[in-house]
């Protein structure tokens, strides 16, 4: 299958790339983004088929279903990283936690976050498609957490690709700064910077557009790439996940063939949203999506009014940081989807400019047919931790915010899914706060241990590791001179 654009052609892109050409080049016409020309369709038979295959038959046949240019023996290769997270034939099983309401927990991979569910295949599929074409990449990624650990483990010695991961200091969690500056592959580079999320990202958006840096990579025949959501990899991997959350409740006798759920997806990026969209639009059976914001609440307003509108907001820091977004990029492939690409450039260019854009009533009702929206805030997120510690679940503050939707948003009496983005020890002093009801700064590690040994709940090794094992990146900069670091890392000064 081929991919179009977002926003239209240019006549400078090609009309139409194959899958392998959207992952390696995701920028495309007037700055949009690659999506599916078409969705497959996956009826009934394809879900009784899955019932007793493994999660790697599951993917396997999703992504053959969108006839991408990727040759099966490489799918296979991607595919076989499930192999080494918790329970490689169920990498992120689905637990009931109360009735009516179960978890599907896709913090089982290397690093704890959902984000290892897309980035371990991808990196394995960009990586050899940089073999085969014999071209080498620079993945520059900025973070805030989470996807800077997952995708420097994914392109770790991978060859043909280098990492150059920019993160705030002090903006992450004490096991999110250690899963990064403890990397020891050659081909990873972290910086930490000097100012917050929207200062590494801004960084990395001027270097992005920098003459000299741009320069300097093509004399040395080097090619950029992404690895966050903008990217379609990532997103395809995260479409197979929803289907296989529908196919537990189906084995574990909750529902009947063709009842319909509800999923409820804490959202920033509105990456793994996303892919629950395309799931339902390919077939699965969903009552309707339910997005869960924190105080950032620019995605459940937009999804509520019609009208996505930044111009008074100030980013919030919260005590769920991967949700803390104001400019979410995937929701301009949901646009794509329900309004077509003239449409779509009309809003992504009113939002640049004006940091606006206004949907009719018509376009807001076809958009709520699929959504609903609510935010909550750190003192809701941390009642309900401590309330699901007294039933013995430990979640971590991302998942938390999904109880609001649970409790507010469902007209029906239908069994739900939430999605728990992030396993509790990478966010352990929150958790801890929770737990005790109190204020306290406790570090990473002593609340790890605490809430280990009160609840009788194993840390994993890797993440127990990380308080010694050494330290290899240093450097902490200014985020004037990155241009300079990166060009030293890469020695082509
Ligand atoms: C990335 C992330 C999210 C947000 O996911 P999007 O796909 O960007 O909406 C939520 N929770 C955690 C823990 C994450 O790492």
């Amino acid at each position: 299958m081929n991919f179009v654009e977002t926003r239209g052609n240019d006549t400078k892109h090609k009309e139409e790339v194959s899958f392998s050409q959207a992952i390696l080049n995701p920028s495309a016409s007037f700055g949009g983004l690659y999506v599916p020309k078409y969705l497959p369709k996956l009826e009934d038979d394809f879900i009784q088929k899955h019932i007793n295959t493994s999660y790697k038959a599951l993917a396997f046949d999703i992504l053959k279903a969108f006839d991408i240019d990727i040759n099966d023996e490489q799918i296979q290769k991607a595919l076989d990283l499930y192999d080494n997270f918790d329970n490689p034939l169920n990498p992120c099983p689905v637990v009931k936690i109360e009735e009516n309401l179960f978890v599907q927990e896709q913090f089982h991979g290397p690093t704890r976050a959902f984000k290892d569910m897309a980035l371990q295949p991808f990196g394995s599929i960009l990586s050899s498609l940089a073999k085969i074409k014999d071209e080498k990449y620079l993945i520059l990624v900025a973070t805030s957490g989470d996807t800077g650990p997952a995708a420097l483990n994914t392109f770790r010695n991978k060859e043909n690709i280098q990492v150059v991961c920019l993160y705030p200091n002090g903006g992450t969690s004490d096991v999110q700064r250690l899963q990064m500056v403890c990397e020891d592959a050659t081909n990873t580079k972290v910086i930490g910077i000097e100012g917050n999320f929207d200062d590494a990202q801004d960084a990395l958006k001027k270097l992005l557009i920098s003459k000299t840096f741009n320069d300097k990579l093509q004399k040395n025949n080097i090619k950029l790439s992404a690895a966050n959501s903008v990217n379609f990899g990532r997103i395809i991997f995260q479409i197979i996940y929803h289907f296989h959350s529908y196919i537990q409740l189906l084995k574990q006798n909750e529902i009947k063939n063709n009842e319909k759920i509800y999923l409820i997806v804490p959202s920033g990026n509105f990456g793994n949203v996303l892919g629950a969209f395309y799931a339902q639009k390919m077939g699965l059976k969903v009552e309707k999506l339910l997005v869960a914001s924190n105080e950032n609440d620019i995605l459940s307003q937009w999804i509520n009014t019609g009208i996505y509108d930044i111009r008074n907001k100030n980013l919030k820091l919260t005590k769920s940081p991967a949700m803390d977004i104001l400019k979410s990029s995937n929701i301009e492939r949901i646009l794509y989807s329900l309004f077509g690409a003239k449409q779509t450039k009309i809003f992504m260019e009113d939002l640049k400019q004006n940091d606006i854009f206004s949907m009719s009533k018509e376009q807001t009702k076809e958009l709520r047919k699929y959504f609903d929206a609510v935010n909550s805030n750190d003192d809701y997120g941390l009642k309900i931790i401590n309330k699901y510690a007294q039933k013995n679940y430990i979640m971590d503050p991302h998942t938390a915010t999904c109880l609001k939707p649970f409790e507010s948003l469902r007209e029906k009496d239908l069994k739900t899914i939430i999605y728990s983005t992030a396993q509790w020890t990478k966010f352990s002093p929150t958790v801890l706060n929770a737990l005790n009801n109190d204020n306290n700064n406790y570090s990473d590690k002593e609340a790890l241990e605490e809430i280990s040994k009160k609840y009788n709940i194993e840390v994993p090794k890797n993440i127990k590791a990380l308080f010694t094992s050494p330290i290899k990146h240093k450097d902490i900069i200014n985020k004037d001179s990155i241009e300079k670091e990166i060009l030293n890392f890469l020695s082509i000064v």
